[in-house]
């Protein structure tokens, strides 16, 4: 499995990332579940604004969802920063991914430099690695 990000949407991530740096970032993944394609983000307030993790707000997860169905699209999933520059999957991270099963999980690893390393993983029945394919083409 695959997920495919338009260049917009990876750099929309990334620049927010960078923004937000030394803190945690968060946000939406949203667009089509059909070949997991990532047609837009929709970036969130950190509401722990926290170096060690994020939290997105009940009343920003109600209004995304909504905005959401109107669209048309799916809420695939979430992103967010580690600014340790490592994209490794934390025990924290884990443990929500449990709350939302079969939501892809994009963790990008920055530090002052740059974003160092990006990575994706879905809770289907277990937790895996998925790859990350670029496409301009939709
Ligand atoms: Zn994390």
């Amino acid at each position: 499995m695959e997920v495919n990000f338009t260049d917009k949407c990876l750099e929309k991530i990334k620049r927010h990332s960078m923004r937000g740096y030394p803190s945690e970032v968060c946000g939406f993944l949203v667009g089509e579940k059909e070949g997991w394609r990532v047609e837009e983000v929709i970036d969130s307030k950190n509401v722990a604004n926290s170096k060690m993790l994020f939290e997105i707000g009940s009343k920003k997860i109600l209004e995304v969802l909504e905005k959401v169905e109107e669209s048309g699209f799916k809420l695939l999933g979430f992103y967010h920063s580690h600014p340790t520059g490592s994209a490794n999957i934390s025990e924290r991270d884990l443990k929500f991914m449990k709350l939302w099963p079969e939501k892809l999980w994009v963790i990008l690893g920055v530090n002052q430099s740059g974003v160092k390393e990006i990575s994706t993983y879905i809770d289907e029945e277990e937790v895996e690695e998925v790859g990350i394919e670029k496409n301009s083409t939709f």
